[in-house]
């Protein structure tokens, strides 16, 4: 193709690219197992000499369509997708920590995440320190270790909305020759692509914004190939020298630019098997084709609920969006997003957590559900749901308040979210 493609023509078209007599729309190959005449054919898929589809958990004519589509979005050379966001950034800190390695993360990151790494990754002998998103680039220097493999934060970190200084995260982890492992589930690729300011890896849970609906739990990472492997061999084994379960194949020598990616397939994929199945695939990227059009819609209406409560200091304690001039992250936001960040915006109400509760059980049709990024609005209180395991102290560390409400706006009226709101504050 000579010309790149925009954002918006990638969103529809990319990915699946029918000939003669094939379906227009991408199919659900709900099949776990694909055919091939002689066993000869089979043997070469299986030593990685021929690429076919053989066996779902590895690879399927639908995922691997669903994750081009979100490469190209994201200028990556090659995605893969996993069942859930937390399997995404699991494997992708997995294909390059074992038991004893280390790793940098920005503390403004998904409670989630907080705990895989904090808590879970621990226990496989992984370790990883987490640093503030703030830090200045001799502190974030100062965590890095010997055996420090990866640095990885969130672009927009979900729910305390600390946004990412990605060139400068990406410079301090290339000083240590290590890669930056961006998580860019809450702005997508329409509003920002890490790889641009240096990121060597993309993970999403395409569970939010990609999906759109509220109706697959998803997750992707996307390879953008610029990272050296070779070049600090001495940090990735597993990358740079040979895998004895693929009979001695050495990724980078074999798969060049794409070795990250056909490793975290080839052995971790076939290993622990987190695949998003074919039908979730084919959902998440009917929500893919209309993603350019939402997420503008997200951040023009959340842009006009945050300044409605910036303009009710006698109710709202404090409002946290990156879109409002004078907001700690505006500056940042203006140069890695200038089009927008994200739908979610976090407030406190004042009377603190209390009032905080009754606000959110006085809205009509803005939900308390445990989701946020979709097409419909919706309120969580983190401190008494998604961060409950957390003390104040920890949730502190996070950027969550224990006051801290966060309103996934969503592609309804401005005005009726605006009015349902109001009439919650004074009920
Ligand atoms: C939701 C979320 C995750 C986890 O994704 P699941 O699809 O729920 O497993 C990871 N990172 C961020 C930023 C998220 O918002």
């Amino acid at each position: 193709m000579a010309k790149q493609l925009k954002p918006e023509t990638l969103c529809v078209q990319a990915g699946w690219t029918p000939t003669k007599g094939e379906p227009r729309v991408l199919p659900i190959y709900q099949s776990t197992t694909f055919k091939y005449d002689t066993s000869e054919q089979m043997a070469r898929l299986f030593d990685l000499e021929e690429s076919g589809y053989f066996y779902t958990r590895l690879q399927n004519p639908t995922n691997d369509a669903v994750a081009a589509k979100i490469a190209a979005l994201e200028g990556g050379v090659a995605g893969m997708l996993t069942s859930s966001g937390q399997a995404a950034n699991f494997y992708a800190i997995f294909n390059i920590c074992q038991a004893g390695d280390h790793f940098v993360c920005s503390s403004a990151i998904y409670g989630g995440t907080f705990n895989l790494f904090g808590v879970t990754m621990k226990k496989l002998g992984i370790d990883v320190t987490f640093v503030s998103p703030d830090a200045s680039e001799e502190e974030l220097s100062a965590a890095f270790r010997p055996e420090t493999k990866a640095l990885f934060g969130e672009t927009v970190s979900n729910p305390s909305l600390e946004v990412l200084d990605i060139e400068k995260f990406a410079r301090v982890a290339h000083a240590h020759g290590v890669p930056l492992i961006v998580d860019n589930t809450f702005p997508t690729p329409i509003n920002c692509r890490p790889f641009e300011w240096g990121a060597d890896i993309v993970t999403h849970s395409t569970t939010k914004y990609m999906d759109g609906h509220a109706v697959s739990v998803g997750g992707c990472v996307v390879d953008s190939g610029n990272f050296d492997w070779e070049a600090h061999a001495g940090k990735f084994p597993g990358l740079c020298t040979p895998d004895e379960s693929y009979h001695g194949l050495t990724y980078t020598k074999a798969f060049g630019k794409m070795a990250y990616i056909t490793k975290a397939t080839a052995q971790l994929m076939r290993d622990l098997g987190s695949i998003q199945s074919p039908m979730n695939a084919f959902l998440l990227n009917l929500g893919l084709e209309t993603l350019h059009l939402r997420v503008p819609r997200h951040c023009a209406n959340a842009q006009r609920v945050a300044e409605y409560l910036a303009a009710h200091p006698s109710e709202v304690a404090w409002v946290n969006y990156c879109g409002l001039p004078g907001n700690k992250y505006y500056d940042l936001a203006q140069k890695y997003m200038p089009h927008g960040s994200c739908g979610v915006i976090a407030f406190g109400l004042k009377g603190g957590r209390e009032r905080s509760i009754k606000f959110m059980d006085a809205l009509k049709f803005v939900a308390i559900v445990t989701h946020v990024a979709d097409a419909r609005s919706c309120v969580l209180h983190p401190a008494s749901h998604t961060h409950r395991q957390m003390t104040d102290e920890q949730l502190l560390e996070a950027g969550v308040r224990p006051d801290l409400i966060r309103l996934s706006v969503g592609i309804e009226s401005a005005d009726d979210i605006i009015d349902d709101i109001e009439q919650a504050l004074e009920s």
